[in-house]
C-alpha cells in the first residue's frame, strides 16, 4: 500500500509505504490544521531500509565527484526555489522566513560548498609512516562508507538539522534512511521534494515520516549506524537499540550553555548577543544561551541593557514580520512555564515578559529572569524556550566552575575585551564548541567540528570530522612480497640473541645496534633474498 498525496503545492508526494496511524499537523501560529500525514509503520521502515540497503553498492561505486556532482545539483533547487521553502518551513515551525533563509536553506550551500573543496583530500587514501623494525613495507589508511545510515532529527531546526546530515552521510558514500520530526512534516515534504528533483537514483535517500514509533522502528532495524539529534531520554533508547545489534551511534543531544560575561566586555554588544542567542527560534535550539554569568560589578548594568533589548522585540508570525516567532511545539510551553513558575517560586525575578500571550497560537513572551541559582529547573535542566536566565557571580573563577558543574556541555561563549583571556577562558570550558565575543556562529561554520560532551551527546559532525564520522576506517600495510619469508616469523631457532639486541637497541635509541640486530635477524630468517 503505497500512500500518495499533493503538497499543496501541486507535486504528487510519496510519503511512505504501509502507513497506519495519521498524524495531524497544526500551525503553531494560528493553530488552524494545516493537513494530515500518514505515519510509516514497522514494515514501512523495513520495506525503506531494503531500499537503500539494495542501492548502497553502486551508490558506493559512484566516484566521490560524481556523487558531489550529482548532490551539488541542489544548490540549484535550493537558489530556485528558496523562498518558496523557506515560506514552507515558517508555516511549518512558526519561525521568521530571515531564519528559515539563514539558519535552515543557507546551510546547504555552506556544506557542499565545503565539502565539495575538502571530501577528496579527507576521503583519500593516506600514506602513513612504518617503524624502522618492519623495513619494506609501506602503511596506509583509508575509509570505506559504513554502508545504510539512519538519520533521526527533531523540530527546531527540521531542516538543516536533517540535512546537513544527511549529505554528509550521502558524500561519504552510504545510503541514508531520513526520520524526520513528527512535529515539522511540511519540511520532511520539502526535502523529499529536494531530492527527487536532482534525480538521485532510486533507495540513495528514503524519508520515513512519522512519530517515535517510526523513530523506534527505524532504530532497531537492518542499518549500520544511527544519526540522532534530539533529547537525552531518547537518545537513551537509541543507544540501547543500537547496543543490541551493536552498530555505532552518534548523538547530538540537548544544552544547557553558558554566557560568561566579564567585567571588561562590551556590555551593549554582550546584551544584543544574549537576547540573539537566546531568543532566536525563539530559544528551541540546542546552543542557545540558556545561563547568563555576569560578573557582579557590571551585573546590574548588563541586566538594564537586556531589559532594554528585550523590550524592542517584535513577537508574531512569519507574516508579521517578527523577531520572535512561536514555539514550535505547543508542549514545550509547559516546560518553560514550569521552569519560570519554580524559579520564581525559589526567588528568581522577571524583569520582563514570564507568561503566555494573550492571542491565538503557541506564543509565549521573552522574558528575563535575574537572581537565578542552581537549585531551580531553569538553571538545571534544559528550557528550550524564549527566556534569558540571569546569575551573578564574584569572579571569572566562579563563572568557569559553574559553568562546568552541570550535566550538558554543548557550547559556550566568553565575552571580554581581553581576547587573550577570552581564549584562556574558553580553553577551561567543558564543552563542544565556544565562541569569543561572538554568540552561536560557531555552528554555522562548516569547517568546525560539531558536537557534545556529557549528557550533550558524542561524536562530532561538521568539518573532517563530519565525513569521517560516517565512514569505517581501514589500515593497510603492504609488503612487495619477494622474500620468501620475513625476520619475525618461524623457526625461532637462533633469533632470541638478534631480538634481544633489537629490543635494547631501539629503546636504548642506539640506532646501529638495532639495523644490525635487523639485518642479522633478516638472514637468519632467509628473508635476504628480498
Ligand atoms: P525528541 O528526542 O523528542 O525527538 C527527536 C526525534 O526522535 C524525532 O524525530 C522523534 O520522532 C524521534 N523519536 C522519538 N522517540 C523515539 C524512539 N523511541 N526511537 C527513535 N526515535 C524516536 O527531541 P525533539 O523534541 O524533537 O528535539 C528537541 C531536543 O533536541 C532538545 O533536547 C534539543 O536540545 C535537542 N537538539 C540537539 C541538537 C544538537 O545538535 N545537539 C540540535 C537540535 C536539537
Amino acid at each position: 500500500m503505497e500512500n500518495t498525496r499533493t503538497n499543496g503545492h501541486g507535486d504528487p508526494l510519496s510519503v511512505g509505504a504501509y502507513a497506519g496511524a495519521i498524524l495531524e499537523k497544526r500551525s503553531p501560529v494560528t493553530g488552524e490544521k494545516l493537513g494530515e500525514f500518514p505515519i510509516t509503520a514497522r514494515e514501512g521502515v523495513s520495506t525503506a531500509v531494503a531500499r537503500a540497503r539494495a542501492a548502497a553498492p553502486a551508490w558506493r561505486a559512484t566516484p566521490l565527484q560524481e556523487r558531489l556532482r550529482t548532490l551539488g545539483r541542489i544548490k540549484d533547487v535550493v537558489r530556485t526555489h528558496g523562498e518558496e521553502y523557506a515560506r514552507r518551513i515558517s508555516e511549518d515551525t512558526g519561525k521568521p522566513l530571515v531564519d528559515s533563509l539563514l539558519t535552515e536553506l543557507m546551510s546547504v550551500p555552506l556544506f557542499l560548498d565545503y565539502y565539495a573543496k575538502t571530501a577528496p583530500s579527507v576521503l583519500a587514501r593516506k600514506k602513513v609512516s612504518t617503524p624502522l623494525m618492519f623495513p619494506g613495507k609501506k602503511s596506509y589508511i583509508e575509509h570505506f562508507p559504513v554502508g545504510v545510515v539512519a538519520v533521526i532529527s527533531p523540530w527546531n531546526f527540521p531542516f538543516q538539522l536533517s540535512m546537513v546530515p544527511v549529505l554528509s552521510a550521502l558524500i561519504a558514500g552510504n545510503t541514508v534512511v531520513l526520520k524526520p520530526s513528527e512535529v515539522t512534516p511540511l519540511t520532511g515534504e520539502v526535502i523529499s521534494e529536494i531530492f527527487r528533483r536532482i534525480g538521485l537514483p532510486e533507495g540513495v535517500l528514503e524519508v520515513v515520516q512519522g512519530d517515535g514509533s517510526t523513530g523506534a522502528a527505524l532504530a532497531e532495524s537492518d542499518v549500520d549506524k544511527i544519526f540522532f539529534t534530539g533529547s537525552v531520554a531518547t537518545g537513551r533508547k537509541i543507544m540501547a537499540a543500537a547496543a543490541k545489534k551493536p552498530i555505532p551511534v552518534e548523538l547530538e543531544l540537548g544544552g544547557k550553555d553558558a554566557m560568561i560575561v566579564c567585567a571588561d566586555a562590551h556590555l551593549e554588544r554582550a546584551a544584543r548577543a544574549a537576547v540573539w542567542g537566546g531568543l532566536v527560534n525563539c530559544g528551541q535550539m540546542c546552543v542557545s544561551v540558556e545561563r547568563i554569568l555576569v560578573e557582579s560589578s557590571v551585573h546590574d548594568r548588563f541586566v538594564a541593557l537586556l531589559e532594554r533589548e528585550v523590550g524592542k522585540l517584535r513577537v508574531g508570525g512569519p507574516d508579521e514580520h517578527a523577531d520572535v516567532g512561536p514555539m514550535t511545539f505547543g508542549r514545550q510551553i509547559e516546560t518553560v512555564e514550569r521552569h519560570v513558575r519554580d524559579a520564581r517560586a525559589k526567588g528568581a525575578k522577571i524583569v520582563a515578559g514570564g507568561q503566555r500571550m494573550d492571542r491565538p497560537g503557541q506564543f509565549f513572551q521573552p522574558t528575563v529572569l535575574t537572581d537565578v541559582r542552581p537549585d531551580m529547573e531553569i538553571y538545571s535542566d534544559e528550557t528550550f524556550g524564549p527566556v534569558l536566565p540571569v546569575m551573578r557571580v564574584r569572579s571569572v573563577d566562579e563563572a568557569v566552575r559553574l559553568a562546568n558543574d552541570h550535566q550538558y556541555g554543548l557550547v559556550g561563549s566568553v565575552w571580554t575585551r581581553d581576547v587573550e583571556k577570552g581564549l584562556e577562558i574558553a580553553s577551561r570550558l567543558e564543552c563542544g564548541q565556544v565562541t569569543v565575543n561572538d554568540v552561536v556562529i560557531s555552528v554555522g561554520n562548516p569547517t568546525l567540528p560539531f558536537g557534545g560532551v556529557k549528557s550533550s551527546g558524542f561524536g562530532r559532525y561538521h568539518g573532517p570530522e563530519g565525513l569521517l564520522a560516517f565512514t569505517h576506517q581501514k589500515a593497510i600495510m603492504v609488503d612487495r612480497g619477494t622474500a620468501a619469508t620475513e625476520p619475525f616469523w618461524f623457526p625461532y631457532a637462533d633469533k632470541y640473541e638478534p631480538v634481544r639486541d633489537l629490543f635494547h637497541g631501539l629503546l636504548g635509541g642506539s640506532l646501529p645496534r638495532a639495523l644490525f640486530a635487523l639485518n642479522r635477524l633478516r638472514k637468519i630468517g632467509g628473508a635476504s633474498a628480498r
